[in-house]
Parts: C-alpha cells; structure tokens; sequence
C-alpha cells in the first residue's frame, strides 16, 4: 500500500502517498497509542461519515489523548481525501496517533498528536463468502474485560489478537475468527459484529467488551423497523447449534452471511439476504 500514486492528508496538509512516513521512533509504533476509523464512501459520500468522525475523537480520549482537529475539520478533510483520490466507492482510513518527540518511555504527554486520511478502493472485505457463507474459524483468544483495556475504544493496541486469530484462522483455510470474550460468551470476529436467528429472531451479543459497530446499530434499526424482535443478550457457545442463520456487519464487511463457524453450519436464509440486500440499498440512498 506505500507504492502508489496520489496523496494523504496529514497534519492538515496533502502530502504524495510515498511519502506519508513516519519516523522510527514514533510513540504510537513502540506503545501502540494509535486510534483509527475504517470507513466506506459510495457514490461519493462517505456514509455515516459524522459518526465516524466523533468516534475517532472519542477513541482517541478514552486512551488519554486529544485529536487537535474539531469533527468539521476532519469531516472537511475526509471530503477533501475522498475528492482527490477520484473514487466514487472508497474505503477511508483515519488514523491519529501519538508521534515522535521529547518522550520515548511509555508516557508521552509531550509527543505532538499526529493525523492522517488516506482513501482507496477496497472491494468485498470477506470476497466471495459475501454471497456464499462465509467460514469462521473459532479463536483461542478471547475479547478483554472492559478493566483491562478500554475495549470500546477503536484503538490499535486491541487489534493485535485479532491479527493473530485472523492468521490462525486463514491457516485453517476460513476467512475470519469468532472470538469468545473473558467470560466465555459470544463477542465478536475479529473486524466485524455477530448476528444469529433462530424462530425468525434476531439474537447478537451485547457489546459489553467490544466495538458497538456502527453498521450493527444500522442494521439493529433496519430490523426493527421491519418489526423483527431483535435480542442484544450474553450468548453462550453451546447456543451456536441452534441458530439457523448467521452474518457479520463492519463497515468493511457490510453484511455479510456465515455459513459455518468451526463445526456449526448456518444457511444463507431469507432473513440474511433481505438484510444484506437492504443494507446495500441503504448505503447508497
Ligand atoms: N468490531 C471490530 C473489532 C471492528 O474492527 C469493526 C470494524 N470497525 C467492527 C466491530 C464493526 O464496526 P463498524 O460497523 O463501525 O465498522
């Protein structure tokens, strides 16, 4: 992704994409101060795209630092990005993180807080499993408690058991990793939240210890909407083999279905596809 033509917004400045570095001995590299939103544009517009902004700034507080750009200015900056790169459907990455400066040890109150957009095209997170089912491997680690981390931060530091999973779980020939939480319930995968049905319900485990996704309240609405019970509820792992259909929903992933998740096999009913189909609609509205 360094290789390319076009630029990168940083600090307030479009800078060429090759030459969006950072030095070695940025904070945020060593300690894993960084906080980031993933976003997607169609037709031009970024969706949600204000949500995605206060996020951000909200991320980047509850792991003790402040965003030195207001929510108007990163949403002027994100439309800027998003026109330059010439894309209609994009994929947007906002990333703020401590850098380099006075400090190296593990505080850094002095570093200046550093930002940066880039956008490109991104396709179908999860590629052909977005129609077929998508195969989940089950993780061994598990979503930390809210005590040990703040775990509804979209913060660098908790992705690093997620790229671990991911692998694990690419190596077993699936496209993704349920991951259980501290206690044992059902969380989430590893870029993407949970959905299953069962009796023509909607059950997805309360975000107690992970990203409330802004897709998954997206869809929780649409559900509603269409008068569909929708349970946010602790989920236990032997609950997995009742559940007749299940999807996932990120703003990379969208919604897409799962067909199985270790031994556990889901169709691609009714319910899966009016949501995905719906969602899609949505989005470019
Ligand atoms: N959980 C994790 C760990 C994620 O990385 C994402 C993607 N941001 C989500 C859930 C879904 O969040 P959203 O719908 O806001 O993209």
């Amino acid at each position: 992704y360094d290789d390319r033509d076009g630029h990168i917004w940083m600090d307030g400045e479009m800078v060429p994409w090759r030459e969006a570095n950072v030095h070695i001995l940025t904070h945020a590299m060593h300690y894993a101060s960084s906080v980031f939103e993933g976003e997607r544009a169609y037709n031009g517009k970024i969706f949600k795209s204000r949500e995605h902004s206060e996020r951000l700034k909200r991320s980047a507080q509850m792991i003790d630092f402040e965003i030195p750009y207001s929510i108007d200015e990163l949403e002027a900056a994100k439309a800027l990005v998003l026109k330059d790169s010439g894309l209609q459907d994009a994929y947007v990455r906002a990333i703020a993180w401590r850098g380099a400066g006075e400090d190296m040890g593990v505080a850094s109150a002095k570093n200046p807080v550093r930002v940066a957009i880039a956008a490109w095209e991104w396709g179908a997170y999860y590629g052909d499993a977005k129609m077929k089912g998508a195969k989940l491997d089950i993780s061994k680690w598990k979503r930390p408690s809210p005590e040990t981390i703040p775990s509804h931060a979209k913060a660098a530091g908790l992705y690093m058991i997620c790229t671990m999973s991911k692998h694990a779980a690419e190596a077993k020939g699936c496209s993704d990793a349920m991951m259980y939480d501290h206690r044992g319930y059902v969380a989430e995968a590893t870029g993407a939240n949970i959905f299953f049905v069962k009796d023509g319900e909607v059950h997805t485990p309360d975000p107690d210890c992970f990203l409330n996704g802004i897709t998954r309240q997206t869809v929780i609405g649409m559900l509603r909407d269409r008068g569909i019970t929708v349970h946010e509820r602790h989920i236990m792992p032997e609950e997995l083999s009742g559940f007749e259909q299940c999807w996932l929903t990120g703003t990379a992933a969208e919604v897409t279905p799962v067909g199985q998740i270790g031994d556990y096999t889901f169709e691609v009913g009714a319910l899966t596809r009016e949501i995905a189909e719906a969602y899609e609609k949505l989005v470019r509205s």
